[in-house]
């Protein structure tokens, strides 16, 4: 049928930006449920779903650096952010009746618990949606790192990275018009031309494991549906 899958179980990066909608900070309910609609309708065609989300939208490690704080400091704030916005997501999906289950790689008994892959992977099994809170529990990583490493882990078939524009571009679409999509790269492009897609460690994380990454527009209703039954969306790095 049209919608049959063409991925079992997917690695979903939503950046925290993503989730303050048009806010200038914190998140944004609307967009949460609307979040919650787009990757209920993966469950229900049968994707497993493994779910990463920045803090961008609360605090950033290097932001407060700039601005004096000590930057594991910083960073271990920007994780606890990562935290809040997996609740969040959690109290989105669930309402809207789709299980979920929150992990930690930063221990926090009483609210979530602690990242155990093993235990992650019969939770997807199970057709739980899995959040992976708190990035890698490392400072100086970043949640798009987490988002790799986490789909490597599981054995997720890809990683797919929501963003506000319509994948990878040979310029910024919004500052230049004559600026091209990709359609698809390998990662040494991204390496090579600091393509800006995600931070370094990620892209060679991926290539050192061959994980494929594809970089898509989030804001366009549909489009994580339409990719995983296999449509042209966005880029395709691999
Ligand atoms: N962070 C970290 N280690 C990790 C993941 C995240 O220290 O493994 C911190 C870092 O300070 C980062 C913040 O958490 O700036 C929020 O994550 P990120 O900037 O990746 O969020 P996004 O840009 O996706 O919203």
């Amino acid at each position: 049928s049209q919608s049959q899958p063409r991925y079992k179980r997917v690695l979903l990066k939503l950046s925290g930006e993503a989730l303050q909608g048009e806010q200038e900070f914190g998140i944004d309910p609307k967009v949460l449920d609307r979040m919650a609609l787009e990757i209920g309708a993966l469950v229900g065609i049968g994707v497993q779903v493994g779910l990463v989300i920045g803090g961008g939208n609360l605090f950033r490690g290097s932001a407060l650096n700039e601005a004096g704080m000590d930057r594991v400091t910083g960073d271990h704030m920007g994780m606890l952010a990562t935290m809040m916005n997996g609740l969040a997501m959690r109290d989105a999906l669930e309402r809207s009746n789709i299980r979920t289950r929150v992990l930690s790689a930063i221990p926090m008994s009483g609210i979530v618990e602690h990242y155990d892959r093993r235990r992650a992977v019969r939770d997807l099994r199970e057709g739980d949606v899995v959040i992976f809170c708190a990035g890698t529990g490392n400072p100086f990583f970043t949640t798009d790192s987490a988002a790799c490493l986490r789909g490597i882990e599981i054995e997720a078939d890809i990683v797919l990275k929501a963003t506000k524009v319509d994948g990878v571009f040979t310029a910024d679409p919004v500052k230049d018009p004559n600026a091209e999509k990709y359609e698809r790269l390998t990662y040494d492009q991204v390496l090579e031309e600091r393509l800006g897609v995600m931070d370094l460690t990620a892209i060679c994380l991926c290539r050192d494991q061959g994980m494929p990454v594809r970089v898509f527009n989030m804001n366009n209703p549909g489009a994580l549906t339409r990719l995983v039954v296999g449509e042209s969306e966005g880029t395709l790095i691999e």
